[in-house]
Protein backbone atom coordinates (compact mmCIF):
# COMPACT_ATOMS: atom_id res chain seq x y z
CA UNK A 1 0.00 0.00 0.00
CA UNK A 2 1.68 3.49 -0.70
CA UNK A 3 0.73 6.33 0.44
CA UNK A 4 -0.03 8.54 -2.69
CA UNK A 5 -0.28 8.05 -6.32
CA UNK A 6 1.14 11.39 -7.54
CA UNK A 7 -0.84 11.50 -11.39
CA UNK A 8 1.20 14.45 -13.61
CA UNK A 9 4.62 14.82 -13.41
CA UNK A 10 5.48 18.83 -14.36
CA UNK A 11 5.97 21.53 -11.60
CA UNK A 12 3.23 20.66 -9.65
CA UNK A 13 4.31 17.34 -9.63
CA UNK A 14 7.59 17.53 -8.97
CA UNK A 15 7.11 19.47 -6.15
CA UNK A 16 4.68 17.27 -4.06
CA UNK A 17 7.08 14.95 -4.90
CA UNK A 18 9.52 16.62 -3.21
CA UNK A 19 6.92 16.94 -0.36
CA UNK A 20 6.47 13.35 0.08
CA UNK A 21 10.36 12.34 -0.39
CA UNK A 22 11.37 14.93 2.14
CA UNK A 23 8.95 13.77 4.86
CA UNK A 24 9.06 9.95 4.17
CA UNK A 25 6.13 8.91 2.65
CA UNK A 26 5.52 6.36 -0.10
CA UNK A 27 4.31 7.13 -3.43
CA UNK A 28 4.52 6.48 -7.07
CA UNK A 29 3.83 8.93 -10.22
CA UNK A 30 1.87 7.97 -13.49
CA UNK A 31 2.64 10.78 -16.24
CA UNK A 32 2.33 10.95 -19.92
CA UNK A 33 4.02 13.55 -22.40
CA UNK A 34 0.75 14.93 -23.18
CA UNK A 35 1.19 18.24 -21.81
CA UNK A 36 4.66 20.38 -22.05
CA UNK A 37 4.07 23.23 -20.13
CA UNK A 38 7.00 22.87 -17.68
CA UNK A 39 9.40 21.48 -19.94
CA UNK A 40 8.51 24.49 -22.51
CA UNK A 41 8.59 27.52 -19.93
CA UNK A 42 10.59 30.62 -19.94
CA UNK A 43 11.07 29.86 -16.01
CA UNK A 44 11.71 32.92 -15.75
CA UNK A 45 10.60 34.05 -11.75
CA UNK A 46 10.04 37.15 -11.18
CA UNK A 47 7.68 38.22 -8.46
CA UNK A 48 6.49 41.37 -10.43
CA UNK A 49 3.67 41.84 -13.14
CA UNK A 50 6.00 44.14 -15.25
CA UNK A 51 3.10 45.11 -17.24
CA UNK A 52 1.23 47.00 -14.34
CA UNK A 53 4.02 47.38 -12.26
CA UNK A 54 2.09 45.13 -9.28
CA UNK A 55 3.22 42.86 -6.92
CA UNK A 56 2.27 39.40 -8.07
CA UNK A 57 -0.09 37.22 -5.65
CA UNK A 58 1.61 36.16 -1.90
CA UNK A 59 4.66 36.39 -4.04
CA UNK A 60 7.33 37.42 -1.55
CA UNK A 61 6.18 34.68 0.37
CA UNK A 62 6.34 31.97 -2.60
CA UNK A 63 9.70 32.97 -3.38
CA UNK A 64 10.90 32.75 0.21
CA UNK A 65 9.96 29.56 -0.07
CA UNK A 66 10.90 28.66 -3.37
CA UNK A 67 14.55 29.77 -3.13
CA UNK A 68 15.55 27.21 -1.00
CA UNK A 69 13.03 24.57 -2.63
CA UNK A 70 15.39 24.76 -5.63
CA UNK A 71 18.74 25.00 -3.99
CA UNK A 72 17.75 21.82 -2.68
CA UNK A 73 16.68 19.89 -5.97
CA UNK A 74 20.31 21.06 -7.20
CA UNK A 75 21.65 18.94 -3.73
CA UNK A 76 19.37 16.28 -4.46
CA UNK A 77 20.04 15.51 -8.36
CA UNK A 78 23.70 17.20 -8.60
CA UNK A 79 22.86 19.78 -11.34
CA UNK A 80 22.71 23.62 -11.70
CA UNK A 81 18.97 24.66 -11.58
CA UNK A 82 18.72 28.25 -10.10
CA UNK A 83 20.71 30.86 -12.98
CA UNK A 84 20.23 34.29 -10.35
CA UNK A 85 19.89 37.05 -13.82
CA UNK A 86 18.69 40.39 -13.58
CA UNK A 87 15.32 41.13 -15.22
CA UNK A 88 15.20 44.87 -17.05
CA UNK A 89 11.98 46.49 -17.52
CA UNK A 90 12.33 48.71 -21.07
CA UNK A 91 10.61 51.87 -20.98
CA UNK A 92 8.39 52.72 -23.74
CA UNK A 93 8.05 56.47 -22.38
CA UNK A 94 8.75 59.12 -19.96
CA UNK A 95 5.13 58.51 -18.67
CA UNK A 96 5.91 54.37 -18.15
CA UNK A 97 9.25 55.74 -15.77
CA UNK A 98 7.21 57.80 -13.78
CA UNK A 99 4.99 55.31 -13.26
CA UNK A 100 8.02 53.27 -12.20
CA UNK A 101 9.81 55.52 -9.55
CA UNK A 102 5.46 55.91 -8.29
CA UNK A 103 5.61 52.11 -8.16
CA UNK A 104 9.03 51.31 -6.58
CA UNK A 105 7.95 53.73 -3.30
CA UNK A 106 5.32 51.73 -2.47
CA UNK A 107 5.04 49.55 0.49
CA UNK A 108 6.03 45.76 -0.76
CA UNK A 109 7.06 46.76 -4.08
CA UNK A 110 9.58 49.14 -3.09
CA UNK A 111 11.42 46.14 -1.73
CA UNK A 112 11.72 44.35 -5.25
CA UNK A 113 11.91 47.70 -7.86
CA UNK A 114 15.12 49.07 -7.88
CA UNK A 115 14.54 53.47 -8.11
CA UNK A 116 17.43 54.38 -10.15
CA UNK A 117 16.39 54.13 -13.96
CA UNK A 118 19.20 52.45 -16.02
CA UNK A 119 20.34 53.98 -19.49
CA UNK A 120 20.91 51.33 -22.36
CA UNK A 121 24.12 50.62 -22.76
CA UNK A 122 23.84 47.92 -25.82
CA UNK A 123 23.91 49.07 -29.35
CA UNK A 124 21.90 46.37 -30.76
CA UNK A 125 18.90 47.61 -28.51
CA UNK A 126 16.64 50.44 -28.88
CA UNK A 127 15.96 51.59 -25.81
CA UNK A 128 15.96 55.71 -25.91
CA UNK A 129 13.66 55.64 -22.53
CA UNK A 130 16.27 53.21 -20.38
CA UNK A 131 15.10 50.66 -18.01
CA UNK A 132 13.68 49.78 -14.63
CA UNK A 133 15.58 46.68 -12.85
CA UNK A 134 14.07 43.97 -10.75
CA UNK A 135 15.13 42.60 -7.73
CA UNK A 136 15.47 38.75 -6.86
CA UNK A 137 15.08 37.51 -9.94
CA UNK A 138 16.23 34.53 -12.02
CA UNK A 139 15.61 31.70 -14.11
CA UNK A 140 15.06 27.61 -13.35
CA UNK A 141 16.15 25.53 -16.18
CA UNK A 142 12.68 23.67 -15.80
CA UNK A 143 13.75 20.98 -18.76
CA UNK A 144 16.77 20.07 -17.14
CA UNK A 145 14.69 19.55 -13.95
CA UNK A 146 11.89 17.64 -15.60
CA UNK A 147 14.71 15.30 -17.47
CA UNK A 148 16.50 14.89 -14.55
CA UNK A 149 13.81 14.18 -12.02
CA UNK A 150 12.48 11.58 -14.31
CA UNK A 151 15.66 9.48 -14.45
CA UNK A 152 15.57 9.71 -10.62
CA UNK A 153 12.32 8.71 -10.27
CA UNK A 154 13.26 5.92 -12.84
CA UNK A 155 15.99 4.97 -11.20
CA UNK A 156 14.29 4.50 -8.03
CA UNK A 157 11.46 2.80 -10.20
CA UNK A 158 8.91 5.04 -9.34
CA UNK A 159 7.91 6.48 -12.24
CA UNK A 160 5.21 4.57 -14.56
CA UNK A 161 4.91 6.01 -18.32
CA UNK A 162 1.85 6.12 -19.53
CA UNK A 163 -1.53 8.01 -19.50
CA UNK A 164 -3.95 7.08 -16.78
CA UNK A 165 -6.89 5.42 -17.35
CA UNK A 166 -9.45 6.96 -15.55
CA UNK A 167 -11.87 3.90 -15.64
CA UNK A 168 -9.29 1.63 -14.22
CA UNK A 169 -9.30 3.80 -11.36
CA UNK A 170 -11.09 2.29 -8.40
CA UNK A 171 -12.51 4.52 -5.28
CA UNK A 172 -12.67 2.86 -2.18
CA UNK A 173 -13.27 4.14 1.30
CA UNK A 174 -9.83 3.75 2.73
CA UNK A 175 -7.86 3.19 -0.62
CA UNK A 176 -7.30 3.80 -4.35
CA UNK A 177 -6.37 0.71 -6.41
CA UNK A 178 -5.55 1.33 -9.58
CA UNK A 179 -3.88 -1.84 -12.09
CA UNK A 180 -1.36 -3.13 -10.02
CA UNK A 181 -1.28 -0.48 -7.69
CA UNK A 182 -3.09 0.70 -4.12
CA UNK A 183 -2.48 4.15 -2.73
CA UNK A 184 -3.96 6.01 0.49
CA UNK A 185 -4.73 8.78 -1.56
CA UNK A 186 -4.27 10.31 -5.04
CA UNK A 187 -3.26 13.76 -6.36
CA UNK A 188 -4.21 15.06 -9.61
CA UNK A 189 -1.17 17.59 -11.44
CA UNK A 190 -2.23 17.01 -15.04
CA UNK A 191 -1.56 20.87 -15.78
CA UNK A 192 -3.79 21.80 -18.58
CA UNK A 193 -4.44 18.21 -18.88
CA UNK A 194 -6.68 18.45 -15.93
CA UNK A 195 -9.68 18.73 -18.95
CA UNK A 196 -9.97 14.57 -19.22
CA UNK A 197 -10.48 14.04 -15.67
CA UNK A 198 -13.64 13.12 -14.89
CA UNK A 199 -13.41 14.10 -11.50
CA UNK A 200 -11.82 17.67 -11.25
CA UNK A 201 -13.12 18.78 -15.03
CA UNK A 202 -15.84 20.84 -13.36
CA UNK A 203 -13.09 23.20 -12.02
CA UNK A 204 -12.95 26.47 -14.15
CA UNK A 205 -9.55 26.09 -16.16
CA UNK A 206 -8.95 27.94 -18.79
CA UNK A 207 -5.37 27.21 -20.73
CA UNK A 208 -3.51 29.76 -21.98
CA UNK A 209 -1.39 29.08 -24.81
CA UNK A 210 2.16 30.17 -24.98
CA UNK A 211 4.78 30.04 -27.40
CA UNK A 212 8.35 30.74 -27.66
CA UNK A 213 11.53 30.84 -29.90
CA UNK A 214 15.35 30.37 -29.43
CA UNK A 215 17.04 32.73 -31.45
CA UNK A 216 20.73 32.66 -31.80
CA UNK A 217 22.11 36.39 -32.28
CA UNK A 218 25.94 36.40 -32.64
CA UNK A 219 26.29 39.87 -31.82
CA UNK A 220 23.74 41.28 -29.21
CA UNK A 221 25.72 39.94 -26.11
CA UNK A 222 23.41 40.67 -23.53
CA UNK A 223 23.78 39.35 -19.82
CA UNK A 224 20.41 40.35 -18.64
CA UNK A 225 16.82 39.61 -19.19
CA UNK A 226 14.95 42.03 -21.16
CA UNK A 227 11.21 42.90 -20.82
CA UNK A 228 9.59 45.24 -23.15
CA UNK A 229 6.54 43.80 -25.21
CA UNK A 230 8.29 40.50 -25.32
CA UNK A 231 11.29 38.99 -23.07
CA UNK A 232 14.33 38.42 -24.22
CA UNK A 233 15.84 35.59 -21.88
CA UNK A 234 19.71 35.08 -22.61
CA UNK A 235 20.83 31.19 -22.26
CA UNK A 236 24.31 31.17 -23.35
CA UNK A 237 26.68 30.82 -26.24
CA UNK A 238 24.89 33.74 -28.35
CA UNK A 239 21.38 31.82 -27.78
CA UNK A 240 17.99 33.92 -26.51
CA UNK A 241 14.91 32.28 -25.72
CA UNK A 242 12.10 34.93 -27.02
CA UNK A 243 8.57 34.72 -25.45
CA UNK A 244 5.83 34.86 -24.87
CA UNK A 245 2.71 34.63 -26.88
CA UNK A 246 -1.02 34.27 -25.08
CA UNK A 247 -3.46 32.45 -27.40
CA UNK A 248 -7.09 31.57 -26.21
CA UNK A 249 -8.65 29.39 -28.83
CA UNK A 250 -5.83 26.74 -29.53
CA UNK A 251 -4.99 24.37 -27.32
CA UNK A 252 -2.30 22.18 -29.41
CA UNK A 253 1.05 21.97 -27.97
CA UNK A 254 1.93 22.93 -32.02
CA UNK A 255 4.01 26.02 -33.06
CA UNK A 256 2.35 27.67 -35.13
CA UNK A 257 3.48 30.51 -38.04
CA UNK A 258 1.36 33.12 -36.67
CA UNK A 259 2.78 33.16 -33.38
CA UNK A 260 6.10 32.55 -34.83
CA UNK A 261 5.47 35.97 -36.64
CA UNK A 262 3.90 37.88 -34.20
CA UNK A 263 7.41 37.32 -32.00
CA UNK A 264 9.53 38.25 -34.62
CA UNK A 265 8.03 41.64 -35.26
CA UNK A 266 7.59 42.36 -31.98
CA UNK A 267 11.29 41.43 -31.01
CA UNK A 268 12.64 43.64 -34.40
CA UNK A 269 10.56 47.16 -33.10
CA UNK A 270 13.46 46.93 -30.28
CA UNK A 271 16.38 44.46 -31.22
CA UNK A 272 18.52 46.04 -34.36
CA UNK A 273 21.38 42.83 -35.06
CA UNK A 274 20.55 39.89 -37.21
CA UNK A 275 19.42 37.16 -35.54
CA UNK A 276 18.62 33.58 -36.43
CA UNK A 277 15.49 31.34 -35.00
CA UNK A 278 16.69 27.77 -34.18
CA UNK A 279 14.00 26.25 -31.95
CA UNK A 280 10.07 27.51 -31.47
CA UNK A 281 8.51 25.52 -29.08
CA UNK A 282 4.57 25.63 -27.48
CA UNK A 283 2.54 24.62 -24.51
CA UNK A 284 -0.26 25.31 -22.75
CA UNK A 285 -0.21 27.03 -19.13
CA UNK A 286 -2.81 25.87 -16.70
CA UNK A 287 -4.77 29.50 -16.18
CA UNK A 288 -8.01 29.61 -14.56
CA UNK A 289 -10.81 32.25 -14.45
CA UNK A 290 -10.26 34.05 -11.44
CA UNK A 291 -6.18 34.01 -11.05
CA UNK A 292 -5.55 31.89 -8.46
CA UNK A 293 -4.38 28.11 -8.13
CA UNK A 294 -7.08 24.83 -8.12
CA UNK A 295 -5.73 23.06 -4.67
CA UNK A 296 -7.45 21.16 -2.04
CA UNK A 297 -9.84 18.05 -2.08
CA UNK A 298 -12.66 16.78 -3.91
CA UNK A 299 -15.83 17.48 -2.64
CA UNK A 300 -17.09 14.00 -2.60
CA UNK A 301 -14.06 11.57 -2.42
CA UNK A 302 -12.07 12.59 0.51
CA UNK A 303 -8.75 10.77 -0.79
CA UNK A 304 -8.82 12.32 -4.13
CA UNK A 305 -6.65 16.13 -4.51
CA UNK A 306 -5.85 18.40 -7.14
CA UNK A 307 -3.24 20.71 -6.99
CA UNK A 308 -3.13 22.73 -10.47
CA UNK A 309 -4.09 26.01 -11.89
CA UNK A 310 -0.51 27.76 -11.86
CA UNK A 311 -0.69 29.78 -14.73
CA UNK A 312 2.30 31.72 -16.05
CA UNK A 313 3.75 31.41 -12.91
CA UNK A 314 4.78 27.68 -11.92
CA UNK A 315 8.13 28.58 -10.71
CA UNK A 316 7.44 30.16 -7.38
CA UNK A 317 3.51 28.86 -7.15
CA UNK A 318 4.39 25.19 -7.32
CA UNK A 319 6.67 25.25 -4.12
CA UNK A 320 4.54 26.85 -1.96
CA UNK A 321 0.73 25.63 -3.60
CA UNK A 322 2.17 21.84 -3.08
CA UNK A 323 3.61 22.34 0.73
CA UNK A 324 0.13 23.96 0.99
CA UNK A 325 -1.28 20.64 -0.04
CA UNK A 326 0.68 18.24 1.99
CA UNK A 327 0.37 20.18 5.22
CA UNK A 328 -3.59 20.40 4.52
CA UNK A 329 -4.21 16.69 3.99
CA UNK A 330 -1.22 15.31 6.59
CA UNK A 331 -1.70 18.49 9.03
CA UNK A 332 -5.00 19.25 8.46
CA UNK A 333 -4.31 22.84 8.46
CA UNK A 334 -6.17 25.29 6.32
CA UNK A 335 -5.24 26.05 2.74
CA UNK A 336 -4.80 29.41 1.66
CA UNK A 337 -8.58 30.20 0.77
CA UNK A 338 -7.81 31.71 -2.32
CA UNK A 339 -6.72 28.90 -4.24
CA UNK A 340 -8.88 26.45 -2.35
CA UNK A 341 -11.12 24.63 -4.64
CA UNK A 342 -13.73 24.80 -2.47
CA UNK A 343 -14.71 28.04 -4.00
CA UNK A 344 -15.77 26.23 -6.99
CA UNK A 345 -18.26 23.48 -4.74
CA UNK A 346 -21.07 24.68 -6.48
CA UNK A 347 -20.11 24.01 -9.96
CA UNK A 348 -19.47 20.38 -9.10
CA UNK A 349 -23.15 19.71 -8.07
CA UNK A 350 -24.90 22.40 -10.13
CA UNK A 351 -22.65 22.98 -13.14
C1 LIG B 1 5.35 29.32 -23.29
C2 LIG B 1 5.31 29.27 -21.79
C3 LIG B 1 6.20 30.03 -21.05
C4 LIG B 1 6.16 29.99 -19.65
N1 LIG B 1 7.07 30.70 -18.97
C5 LIG B 1 7.07 30.65 -17.61
C6 LIG B 1 8.04 31.35 -16.86
O1 LIG B 1 8.94 32.01 -17.41
N2 LIG B 1 7.97 31.28 -15.50
C7 LIG B 1 7.01 30.56 -14.85
O2 LIG B 1 6.99 30.53 -13.62
N3 LIG B 1 6.08 29.87 -15.55
C8 LIG B 1 6.09 29.91 -16.90
N4 LIG B 1 5.15 29.22 -17.61
C9 LIG B 1 4.08 28.54 -16.87
C10 LIG B 1 4.52 27.19 -16.32
O3 LIG B 1 5.07 26.48 -17.37
C11 LIG B 1 3.32 26.47 -15.71
O4 LIG B 1 2.73 27.24 -14.69
C12 LIG B 1 3.75 25.12 -15.10
O5 LIG B 1 4.68 24.48 -15.91
C13 LIG B 1 2.56 24.22 -14.87
O6 LIG B 1 3.03 23.02 -14.33
P1 LIG B 1 2.06 21.78 -14.12
O7 LIG B 1 2.88 20.71 -13.51
O8 LIG B 1 0.82 22.21 -13.44
O9 LIG B 1 1.59 21.35 -15.59
P2 LIG B 1 2.39 20.66 -16.79
O10 LIG B 1 3.74 21.20 -16.92
O11 LIG B 1 1.48 20.74 -17.97
O12 LIG B 1 2.56 19.14 -16.33
C14 LIG B 1 1.49 18.24 -16.28
C15 LIG B 1 2.03 16.84 -16.53
O13 LIG B 1 0.96 15.90 -16.38
C16 LIG B 1 0.92 15.03 -17.51
N5 LIG B 1 -0.44 14.55 -17.71
C17 LIG B 1 -1.53 15.27 -18.08
N6 LIG B 1 -2.62 14.47 -18.16
C18 LIG B 1 -2.20 13.22 -17.83
C19 LIG B 1 -2.85 11.95 -17.73
N7 LIG B 1 -4.17 11.79 -17.96
N8 LIG B 1 -2.11 10.87 -17.40
C20 LIG B 1 -0.77 10.99 -17.14
N9 LIG B 1 -0.12 12.17 -17.20
C21 LIG B 1 -0.83 13.25 -17.55
C22 LIG B 1 1.42 15.93 -18.63
O14 LIG B 1 1.82 15.23 -19.78
C23 LIG B 1 2.56 16.66 -17.94
O15 LIG B 1 3.70 15.87 -17.93
C24 LIG B 1 5.18 29.20 -19.01
C25 LIG B 1 4.31 28.42 -19.74
C26 LIG B 1 4.37 28.44 -21.13
C27 LIG B 1 3.43 27.57 -21.91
Amino acid sequence: MLDYLVVGLGLAGISFCEQLERKGKSFKVISDNSQQASLVAGGLYNPVILKRFTLAWNAKEQLDLALPFYEELEKKLKVKLDYKIQVLRRFASAEEQNSWFEASDKPGLNYFLDQNIISNANTNLDSPFGYGQVRYTGRIKTKTLLERYTSYLNDKGLLVEETCDFDALEILKDEIIYKDMKAKQVVFSEGYGLKKNPFFNYLPLNGTKGELLTIKAPKLKESKVIKSSVFIIPLGDDLYRIGATYKWKDKTNLPTQESREELIEKLKTFLKCDFEVVEHVAGIRPTVADRRPLVGRHPEYNNLYVLNGFGSRGVIIAPYASKQLFQFIELGDKLNIEMDISRFTAKHYFG
